[in-house]
Parts: C-alpha cells; sequence; structure tokens
C-alpha cells in the first residue's frame, strides 16, 4: 500500500475531471480542489482503489463523488455505484451533493435510501431505475436479499466514513454487502481514524489501495485570540452580526466562505445590513483584487470576504478579526487564514463556526496548532442593544461638546412648546428618530444554547442541527426551492421546538381578511402548504379587516412566490407581494408599540 499526504494542487482542470463536470464546479462556485480532492481525484479516476483518511468538512464527498461520476453511463439506468453511509442525514447529504455535480448530466439519477423510510416508495424509486444509490448499510442489506437492489452493473462502491459505521455497530452489515459485490469494481474507503478493523476490511476487500492523508502539520500560531461558535439555533449571518456588533477592538475582518458564489453572497447580505463589504474570489482579475485589498487598507471597506486562494498573502494590519465562516479544509488552511489578523505587532482575533458534525475537525485543529479554541458564547439580544445604546450615548456625547448646538435647543425649544411636552420627551422623540435603519432594540430571538451532547463528535448529526432553524432554499447555488420538504419529517426528537422563526424576514401583504371570514389558522395552512413551507418558519401574522400581513424568510425562491400569488384562502386569490407601505392598523391587532411611551403634560 502507498501512502500520499493530500497538498494544495493548481486546478480542478489538472486533476483530469471532464470538461462538463469541470463547468458544473465552476457554476457551483467551487474555484479549487481541496488537499483532499487533489490527492484523490486523480487516483481513482486512474481506477485505482483509496483509502483517504478525510473527516467531514475536508471536501471528501467530492472527492470520490466527482470520479465517480465520470464512470457513469446516464443511458443505462442501473446502479453503477453504490455509496454506503452511517447515518440517513450523511445519505442524504451525499445525495445531495451529487445531484448538484450533475447539472450537465440531463436524466442522472442518484437515490438516497435509509432506514425509517417507506419500503413502498423506495421500492418504486429503485423500480424506476437510479445511477447512484447512497444508502445505509442495513436498507441497503434488505433490498439485496429481497433483490431490489441489484448491483451486477456496479462500477464503484465508496465506504463513507467507515470508521462511524464500526462504531455503529454495522460492519458486519458493510462486510455482508462487500461479500455480495461483483469482482471487478473500484473501491474506495473514506474515513477519519483507522481502527484495526476498518485496516482488516481494506485489507481483505481493496485491491492494492492507496493510501491517501490529510497533511495536518502542527503549527504555532502568533498570540491570536481563538474562539469558537458551534452553529445552532441560529443562522449564521445572525450569529455573525451580533458577534460582529459586540466583539470590542473591532477594525476590520477578513471573512473566509469555501466558495465564489458565497462570498458574493454573503458580501451583499452584509452591505445591506449597512456594512461596508466586498467579496475577493478568484473571479476578480489582479487590479480589482489589489483595489479590494486597497480599500481594506483605507477604511473604505470594513469587511471582505474572501476564498483561501484569493486570500492568500493580505497583509492589512487593521484587520483585527478573522472569520471562518465555514470550516477550513486542514490545519495548515485554518493557520494560514487566522494570519491574516495580529499582524504588525496588533492583537488579532479568530472566530470559527463549526457545524456539529465537523467538531472533529475543530479538535484537529487545536491538536495540530497545540492551542485549545474556547467556545463562543452568542451575544443575547441584550448584549446587542446594550452596546448600541452605549455607542449612542457616546455619539450624543460627543455632540454634546460640540459648538453651534444653541440654535439646534431652541428648535427642541419651540417643538416642546408647539406639541405642549417636555424637552425630555423631544429628545426622545429625536433619538428614536436617529435610529435610521438601525434600531437600538433587536428584535428576534435569543437561541437555545447547542445540547450539550452536540458537543460528542461521535454521535450523528440530526436534521434539527443541519437545518439551523431556517429553510434551505439558499444553501448552495442551483437547489431546487428549498420551501420543498424531503418528502419526510424529521424524527420526533430532532424536531426543533416550535418558536417564532429567527433570521431575516420579509413581511409580505395579502388580500383577505377578517371581513372574508378568514383566521390565522387558514393564512398559515394555505402558505404551509402551496410554498411547501413549515408553519415554524411564518412570523407574524397581522389580520386586518380587508387584507393582512405575514412575514416569511427573506430569499423565497421565485417559484414558491409565483405559487403563493395564486393561492386562495377562503375561495378568495390572496395576491401575496411584498409590503412596502405602512401597516393599516384599522381595525387591526396593532403590533409595534400600541401605546405613547410618555403621557401629555396637564396643560
Ligand atoms: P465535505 O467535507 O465533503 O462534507 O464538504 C464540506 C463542504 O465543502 C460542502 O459544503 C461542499 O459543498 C464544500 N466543498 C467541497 N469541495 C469544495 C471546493 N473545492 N470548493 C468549495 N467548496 C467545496
Amino acid at each position: 500500500m502507498s501512502s500520499t499526504e493530500a497538498s494544495t494542487a493548481a486546478t480542478f482542470a489538472d486533476l483530469g475531471l471532464s470538461d462538463s463536470l469541470l463547468k458544473t464546479l465552476t457554476e457551483i462556485g467551487y474555484e479549487s480542489p481541496s488537499p483532499i480532492q487533489a490527492a484523490c481525484i486523480p487516483v481513482l479516476l486512474d481506477g485505482r482503489d483509496i483509502i483517504g483518511m478525510a473527516q467531514t468538512g475536508t471536501g471528501k464527498t467530492a472527492a470520490f463523488a466527482l470520479p465517480l461520476m465520470e464512470q457513469i453511463d446516464v443511458k443505462v439506468a442501473k446502479p453503477q455505484a453504490l455509496i454506503l453511509t452511517p447515518t440517513r442525514e450523511l445519505a442524504i447529504q451525499v445525495a445531495e451533493a451529487l445531484q448538484s455535480y450533475a447539472h450537465g448530466m440531463p436524466g442522472f439519477h442518484v437515490l438516497p435510501i435509509y432506514g425509517g423510510q417507506s419500503y413502498t416508495i423506495q421500492l418504486k424509486q429503485l423500480a424506476r431505475g437510479a445511477h447512484v444509490i447512497v444508502g445505509t448499510p442495513g436498507r441497503v442489506m434488505d433490498h439485496l436479499e429481497r433483490k431490489t437492489l441489484n448491483l451486477d452493473h456496479l462500477k464503484t462502491l465508496v465506504l463513507d466514513e467507515a470508521d462511524e459505521m464500526l462504531r455503529m455497530g454495522f460492519i458486519d452489515d458493510v462486510e455482508w454487502i462487500l461479500e455480495r459485490t461483483p469482482e471487478q469494481h473500484q473501491t474506495a474507503l473514506f474515513s477519519a481514524t483507522m481502527p484495526e478493523q476498518i485496516r482488516r476490511v481494506a485489507q481483505k476487500y481493496l485491491v492494492e489501495p492507496r493510501e491517501i492523508k490529510i497533511k495536518s502539520a502542527t503549527a504555532t500560531v502568533a498570540a491570536i485570540r481563538q474562539v469558537y461558535w458551534q452553529v445552532s439555533g441560529m443562522h449564521k449571518l445572525d450569529a455573525l452580526t451580533r458577534i460582529l456588533e459586540v466583539e470590542e477592538d473591532f477594525d476590520a475582518a477578513i471573512i473566509f466562505v469555501r466558495t465564489k458564489t458565497a462570498t458574493v453572497e454573503l458580501a451583499d447580505k452584509l452591505s445591506a445590513r449597512g456594512y461596508a463589504a466586498a467579496a475577493l474570489n478568484g473571479d476578480l482579475n489582479q487590479q480589482m483584487r489589489e483595489r479590494v485589498i486597497e480599500q481594506l487598507k483605507s477604511g473604505a471597506l470594513d469587511i471582505v470576504i474572501a476564498t483561501d486562494v484569493a486570500a492568500r498573502g493580505i497583509d492589512v494590519p487593521r484587520v483585527s478579526h478573522v472569520v471562518n465562516y465555514d470550516i477550513p479544509y486542514d490545519t495548515e488552511a485554518y493557520v494560514h487564514r487566522i494570519g491574516r489578523t495580529g499582524r504588525a505587532g496588533r492583537a488579532g482575533n479568530a472566530i470559527l463556526f463549526v457545524a456539529p458534525r465537523e467538531i472533529r475537525m475543530l479538535r484537529t485543529i487545536e491538536r495540530a496548532t497545540r492551542q485549545p479554541i474556547s467556545p463562543l458564547t452568542l451575544p443575547s439580544r441584550a448584549d446587542v442593544t446594550n452596546k448600541r445604546v452605549a455607542d449612542f450615548k457616546g455619539k450624543v456625547a460627543e455632540v454634546l461638546n460640540a459648538e453651534g448646538l444653541d440654535f439646534f435647543a431652541n428648535i427642541v425649544s419651540q417643538i416642546a412648546e408647539e406639541q405642549n411636552v417636555g424637552a425630555e420627551e423631544v429628545a426622545a422623540a429625536l433619538a428614536m428618530m436617529a435610529q435610521e435603519g438601525k434600531p437600538l432594540q433587536i428584535a428576534g430571538e435569543d437561541p437555545r444554547p447547542a445540547p450539550a451532547a452536540a458537543f460528542d463528535s461521535r454521535r450523528p448529526a440530526s436534521f434539527g442541527e443541519r437545518d439551523e432553524r431556517k429553510p434551505r432554499f439558499n444553501e448552495r447555488s442551483g437547489d431546487k426551492p428549498s420551501f420543498e420538504s424531503r418528502g419526510e419529517r424529521p424524527r420526533r426528537e430532532d424536531r426543533p421546538t416550535r418558536s417564532a422563526p429567527t433570521g431575516d424576514m420579509v413581511r409580505y401583504r395579502i388580500d383577505v381578511g377578517r371581513d372574508h371570514g378568514v383566521q390565522v389558522k387558514d393564512i398559515v395552512g394555505a402558505i404551509a402548504n402551496e410554498a411547501g413551507i413549515e408553519s415554524r418558519f411564518i412570523g407574524r401574522i397581522g389580520l386586518y379587516d380587508e387584507s393582512s400581513t405575514i412575514e416569511l424568510p427573506a430569499g423565497m425562491p421565485a417559484e414558491a412566490a409565483n405559487a403563493l400569488k395564486r393561492t386562495r384562502v377562503r375561495g378568495v386569490p390572496i395576491n401575496l407581494r411584498p409590503d412596502e407601505g405602512r401597516p393599516d392598523y384599522a381595525g387591526g391587532e396593532r403590533k409595534f408599540d400600541g401605546e405613547r411611551k410618555f403621557k401629555k403634560k396637564p396643560a
């Protein structure tokens, strides 16, 4: 068995992938291969067996999926690849990844099969013909026994997270399946660790495998404060803005994401929230890239959202924070990323977002850098409000010391007299106006703390953890409308309890109200059914006489929006559209500040 350490290669094109796949990768915004991809793809394309020592977050899925897809003959509607995964969540995730890589392969069909799903549905789907099956060992075994799954055309077999399958007691099932696969096929085994039993399976069933490891060279990092937040209960974007807002000594930040698409999306979203932010990715030419860096240096920009490649070598002393919005592929990338802060003898801060499935990568980073990364408690609404109030007071104090206040003091006196109120009330009204687009008190709820069990790297992730309490339509460019459901509900214990949705909401108006005999539950029911959006993602509803307002998550796909325009409630077309004006409270529920906070002074 020969062993190779994965290191960064130049481009996907260098790896020998077809033009069609290269085009798709560009479309989904993958800029360059991760180290494990660079090492595995050419070997797999060469037809060799491999043992890939890699964990979630390294890009291992694409490392086996892309070469496997090159071998699929779409005209043959038979399983040509089988991927075994320890959990159904991973099966679904891997199937989604393959589907996204199949843009240029019309007719390509990947089918996840796992325990707990109805046999009737699975049998129908299997009979229709799938090119790739992604399944949990038990259910794949069942189908092989029933002869409802036939592996005669198998070209590739992947064992994903083999050590997890061992830990969960599936190794006998895996071997049972391996015994029944045709002689001639390629096998790829991926595992974060290499326990003895996995090594034994590899020796028995793989043919002269090439062993590929992710480098995790130890490296010392400068005195940078390192913290992590385990993604849970709140969308990453909301968490990011909360954190940035209360971070002490914030000056400028570089935020790392994985794809070019994500750099642009995040830059747009942060700009919409009032940050001076821009994307830095491989699509920018040298001149544009330099311009962005210049702007970051001069203070014209405070935040740059970058991919690893684009941010290589940036040296901007005012970068006080590096945020790993998407976890890096390996420790080397981590060390490089955080080295963008703490420059020129200044203090640096590195914040890492870690999904529950990526906790193992966090531990690897800690080991490699020989430094603990401490958990970060997400600032509460009160923390953010306090910070905003403190900043506001600071600004007022500055203006109080300025020249030329008399003119304005005179105006305040006039208003007080005309309105028959005290100067304090006038000041309050002015303070309210001064909030502009950024209210001092933030809306939304504080997330529940991550369950302690989620910190256990050995626990398989659940739906509740993955969905971050937001519909998933924006996760990957080219996704189908997200509002669609998976055709199945998460297990009861995985469902987050119902509470107001977090994340960005947009208020819409609809043409039905009390006069039509409509109740809130009718609206929730219709929207939930027509747009396929779960009711827990539906925000506040204001019921008025002739119309109503409803808050829905931002970023609704056009398809869902169109469906909602045509939806009827009690037979009346709702004509859903963004609500631009102020709410007409006539006869309706008054949501915003029902009372005047200050009593009129007696005349
Ligand atoms: P994995 O380690 O396979 O679970 O992949 C983790 C994440 O990285 C997934 O969201 C992938 O879509 C993303 N990813 C994988 N390879 C690349 C790449 N070369 N460039 C950008 N993102 C990638």
